[in-house]
């Protein structure tokens, strides 16, 4: 599947290869991710959270999708499946964090696409499966960050998410504001030119 999200496999010609080729433009997408990523590191976030309405995916579903989980999978953005590859081969814990009801539809996804650890991301979603008690915001998506980093340190003993470590994605740039006042590091994805996104991680203070 992920081969499918990344691009699809040259055709014909040629002796066979090991593996499909890489285009200079994917070459060059993966590179930004994994600085994008050493960025990550540097800076010791060890939390993203990703919104999921067209930012890790690249339409909105109005939380109405009613196309097939495949379907859904095909929208992830190429540079999102591997930017979610990239950040959980370096450790940092990742959550969904949306205004969609359809999170069983998204885990569905996560775990089609990435079938290794897919099925463990957090989802915080509007399904009433979850509240937060905490002291902390309740606007945007604080809450949903809050709950969903909640989760991760109880399944990993050591782990400790603070607002310094967390990064929000969202393409709404309300929740981005929100968050930034409430002194979380977030990115605005802009869906018009959503590659921006891995240069704008990287230049992250
Ligand atoms: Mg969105």
């Amino acid at each position: 599947m992920l081969r499918h999200i990344l691009g699809k496999p040259k055709e014909g010609g040629g002796r066979p290869r090991p593996d499909r080729e890489i285009s200079d433009s994917e070459r060059q997408m993966m590179e930004k991710c994994g600085r994008a990523v050493s960025r990550l590191e540097e800076l010791k976030i060890n939390f993203l959270a990703l919104d999921f309405d067209l930012t890790t995916i690249d339409v909105h579903t109005g939380g109405k999708w009613e196309g097939t989980t495949d379907e859904l999978v095909s929208h992830i953005r190429p540079i999102f499946a591997r930017l979610i590859l990239d950040t959980h081969a370096a450790g940092i814990a990742i959550a969904i964090v949306t205004f969609s009801p359809q999170t069983r539809r998204i885990t569905e996804v996560l775990e089609r696409a990435f079938p290794e650890f897919g099925g463990s991301i957090p989802i915080r979603g509007r399904d009433r499966s979850w509240t937060y008690e905490g002291q902390g915001s309740k606007e945007g998506k604080q809450h949903h960050m809050a709950s969903a980093a909640e989760e991760l340190m109880g399944s990993r003993p050591g782990l400790r998410i603070t607002k310094d470590s967390t990064l929000l994605i969202d393409d709404d740039a309300n929740n981005v504001r929100i968050a930034l006042h409430d002194h979380v590091r977030a990115v605005w994805l802009n869906p018009n030119r959503h590659h921006r996104v891995l240069d704008d991680i990287g230049r992250m203070s």
